[in-house]
C-alpha cells in the first residue's frame, strides 16, 4: 500500500477526495524542494551548469511522460496548466481554426465542466452545434449510442475517459476506431483515467489527451496537453512571448520555434514539471495493473458494506471505477460532508462540476468517495461505522 511514503497520512485524516486530488508521496515533494533549495534557474534560457539541470530534468520530464502514455515522440507532449487549460488549448487553438458553421461535437451530460465551456463558447463564435450522446441507464456511454447520434456533421466527440461523478470508463477506443473512418476527431479528458489505468494513446489512437498532474500525486498547476505530431503542428499558440519564439522584428515578422516549445510561451511551471515527472516515475513504479485492481476491489468491498446500510442509495453500484456516488436518504449532501468531517474524514459532496449530470440521476447533489491506492478497507469500516447511525447524524448536524 506504500502508505509510509504519504506525509499526508499520517495527519490522522481519511482522505477519500482523490477524484478531486491526490496526495503527494515524499520523494514528489522532495524533488520540488531540491529543485528550489539547490538548483533554481530558468528553463532554456541559461548558458550554465545550473540551467542546464534544469533544462534535462524539464526535458526529461517530457521523456518521462511520452513513455508513460506511450505517445510516439516527445514533440507530442505540451506542458500545461492542468487538464482544462489543455482543453481549453485544443477547442481554441485547434477546433475554432478548422470547425465551421453546423458542425457538431459530441459530448455527454457526465461531462466536467471543463469539458463542456470550452465547447459551448466555440458554439457560441462559429455557429457550431453542440449534441449530447444519450447515456445507458447506468449513464454509460456506449459504441452503439455514440454511432446513434452521429451525423454527417458530426467533426469531434470529447469524452472523459473515465467520468468524475459516475466512475464508468468509457470505450475510447472502439470510439476511436469508428470516429477516424468517419473523419471524425476524438478528445480524451484524461483527468480521471491518467491516475488509475493504464493509458495508452497509440492503441486507443485518440487525437488529444488531456490531464492533471495533481490528480496522479503530482503538483498542482502543471498538467498535459497529449495531440498526434500533425495535429500539434496546426494548433494555434494562444499564449505569445518569449520562449516560443525563434525570431521577430520591427516590422512584425515572427518566426515560432517547432513543437511543443511554441505552444509553451513564457516561464514554465518547472518545479511543477520536475514534481510531476517524479509522480508518474513513482505510480508507474507501483504498477497502474495493481492500481486498477486495488481500487476495483476496494470499491466493491465499500459498496458491500453501504449496501448493508438501508438508508443509504448508491448511484454508481454497478461501475468499475473508484468511485462511490451516495446519498444518506434525506439528508443534503453537504451535511453528511460536514459531520464526516467532524471525524477527519474527506469526502466531496455537490454536483462535482458535472452540472448537466443532474437531469439523468434525479438528485442534484451526491457525496462523492474517490479511492486511490493508498487506502484500506480499514477506512472504509471507520467511514461505514459513521454512516450507520442516521440519528447520530442529524443530531450532530445541528
Ligand atoms: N475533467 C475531469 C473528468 C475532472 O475530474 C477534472 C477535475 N475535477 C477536470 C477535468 C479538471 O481538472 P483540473 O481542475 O485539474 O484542470
Amino acid at each position: 500500500m506504500n502508505r509510509e511514503d504519504f506525509p499526508m497520512l499520517k495527519t490522522g485524516y481519511i482522505y477519500l477526495d482523490n477524484g478531486a486530488t491526490t496526495l503527494k508521496p515524499q520523494s514528489v515533494i522532495d524533488s520540488i524542494v531540491d529543485y528550489y533549495s539547490n538548483y533554481t534557474a530558468n528553463a532554456h534560457r541559461g548558458d550554465y551548469d545550473l540551467s542546464l539541470k534544469v533544462d534535462n530534468e524539464y526535458e526529461g520530464a517530457r521523456e518521462v511522460v511520452k513513455n508513460f502514455i506511450n505517445a510516439n515522440s516527445i514533440k507530442e507532449i505540451v506542458f500545461t496548466s492542468g487538464t482544462t487549460n489543455s482543453l481549453n488549448m485544443i477547442a481554441d487553438g485547434f477546433f475554432k481554426e478548422i470547425l465551421k458553421e453546423n458542425d457538431e461535437v459530441l459530448i455527454t451530460e457526465s461531462e466536467h465542466a471543463s469539458n463542456v465551456l470550452p465547447w459551448f463558447k466555440l458554439a457560441k463564435e462559429k455557429k457550431i452545434n453542440v449534441k449530447f450522446i444519450p447515456l445507458t441507464d447506468n449513464n454509460e456511454v456506449t459504441l452503439d449510442n455514440v454511432i446513434k447520434t452521429i451525423t454527417p456533421n458530426t467533426k469531434v466527440i470529447s469524452l472523459a475517459q473515465i467520468t468524475n461523478v459516475i466512475g464508468d470508463e468509457r470505450p475510447i477506443k472502439e470510439i476511436c476506431e469508428y470516429a477516424h473512418k468517419n473523419n471524425i476527431y476524438v478528445v480524451v479528458d484524461g483527468a480521471q483515467s491518467i491516475p488509475h489505468i493504464k493509458v495508452d494513446v497509440q492503441d486507443l489512437d485518440c487525437d488529444f489527451l488531456a490531464f492533471s498532474g495533481h490528480k496522479v500525486c503530482g503538483p498542482t498547476g502543471v498538467g498535459v496537453l497529449y495531440g498526434k505530431e500533425n495535429l500539434l503542428e496546426q494548433l494555434k499558440p494562444q499564449n505569445l512571448g518569449g520562449g516560443m519564439n525563434e525570431s521577430f522584428d520591427t516590422v512584425e515578422t515572427v518566426e515560432l520555434k517547432p513543437i511543443p516549445t511554441r505552444l509553451e510561451a513564457g516561464t514554465p511551471n518547472i518545479a511543477g514539471v520536475i514534481g510531476l515527472s517524479r509522480a508518474i516515475k513513482y505510480v508507474d513504479n507501483i504498477g497502474l495493473d495493481k492500481i486498477t485492481e486495488h481500487e476495483r476491489n476496494l470499491k466493491k468491498y465499500a459498496i458491500s458494506k453501504l449496501k448493508e446500510i438501508p438508508h443509504i442509495s448508491i448511484y454508481n453500484e454497478n461501475n468499475d471505477g473508484g468511485i462511490v456516488a451516495f446519498n444518506v436518504d434525506g439528508i443534503f449532501s453537504q451535511d453528511v460532508a460536514v459531520y464526516l468531517n467532524k471525524y477527519k474524514v474527506c469526502v466531496r459532496a455537490g454536483n462535482h462540476c458535472a452540472k448537466l449530470l443532474k437531469n439523468l440521476i434525479t438528485v442534484k447533489n451526491t457525496v462523492r468517495m474517490s479511492l486511490y491506492y493508498y487506502n484500506t478497507e480499514e477506512e472504509i469500516d471507520y467511514v461505514v461505522d459513521l454512516l450507520k447511525d442516521k440519528n447520530k447524524i442529524l443530531k450532530e448536524m445541528l
